[in-house]
């Protein structure tokens, strides 16, 4: 999430802004279709029981037997403004617990998994593990976006997470990403269907339910220059965008794009649910004419006081 709204974030009342029409439904798969799970800010550490969550949470996971899992990004708590020392005890807990996982998974980069980009940071830009290193060798293979097929759609994790003016985080997906996001689309097709995961949401409206139309969001909150790629993504087949980093359970329906934003495993930040939002995840089966179904699924998580 955000870091600078947390005092609004601990703040607000119950609300569940789910917006426009929901494709939900618990209808058997037609054939040939797939199911895979999103799962998104689980925030990793030692603390408030962090650990044991996120085996239940995958417990639960492994049960459904999905064809694979992504993840929205924030594996770990907080790499932006911490020490090495509790850097490197956090990819250590997300290694333990990611050997509990059974189907593949396909990583997200989120803000909090970027080292030192706070104006609050610890380690600083010639620390070995300043930026997104960390994240870039274990899952991207020095890269931080990618795209998969599977079962005739077509998957890309995008990077949202851009360096700021202050030297902290920004939403925005640079230019060097949307060559290669370009050309990846042009290998694809306008035909097949996509899915979009990106960390920071590319809208949203929850700020707005809260707080009121009047409030205006910043580029912490969302990918600032989305205006400009807009159209690049409206020539293709793109049905479904992912996002994490609100911890809310939210969806827009835009034209044939459903923008979902997927809850949290970490609830608020594993100190209990987000706008009555229980801790979970998002199921979702995949048609072969582009089409889906999703449902929010709580892990059964108490927090511990
Ligand atoms: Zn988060």
């Amino acid at each position: 999430m955000p870091s600078l709204s947390r005092r609004h974030f601990l703040g607000t009342a119950l609300a569940a802004p789910v917006i426009g029409a929901s494709a939900s439904s618990l209808a058997s798969p037609r054939p040939s279709s797939f199911e895979f799970v999103f799962l998104t800010d689980p925030h990793i550490q030692p603390e408030l029981g962090a650990v044991e969550g996120v085996k239940q949470c995958f417990a639960k996971v492994n049960e459904m037997k999905p064809a694979f899992v992504v993840t929205g990004g924030d594996l770990i708590m907080d790499a932006l403004a911490v020490g090495e020392a509790r850097l490197h005890r956090q990819w250590e807990l997300w290694d333990e617990v990611m050997k509990t996982l059974q189907p593949t998974a396909y990583h997200t980069i989120g803000n909090h998994d970027v080292c030192g980009w706070s104006p609050k940071s610890v380690l600083k830009n010639d620390h070995a593990d300043y930026g997104k290193k960390l994240f870039a060798d274990r899952y991207g293979t020095g890269r931080t976006y990618r795209s998969f097929d599977h079962g005739g759609w077509h998957f890309i994790l995008l990077d949202s997470i851009a360096l700021g003016e202050d030297g902290g985080y920004k939403g925005w997906i640079d230019d060097a990403q949307l060559a290669w996001l370009q050309g990846d689309l042009e290998k694809v097709g306008r035909q097949t269907p996509i899915t979009l995961v990106t960390h920071i949401p590319f809208y949203s409206v929850w700020h707005q339910v809260i707080q009121g139309p009047q409030i205006t969001l910043g580029l912490g909150a969302l990918v600032g220059n989305v205006r400009e790629f807009r159209k690049l993504l409206a020539a293709y087949n793109l049905r479904l965008v992912l996002s994490g980093h609100g911890h809310i359970s939210e969806r827009i329906q835009f034209d044939q794009v459903t923008y979902l934003q997927g809850g949290a495993v970490s609830g608020m930040w594993w100190k209990g649910p987000v706008h009555g939002n229980p801790e979970g995840f998002v199921h979702i089966t995949c048609h072969q004419d582009g089409s889906f179904e999703d449902r929010y699924i709580g892990y059964d998580w108490a927090p511990r006081r």
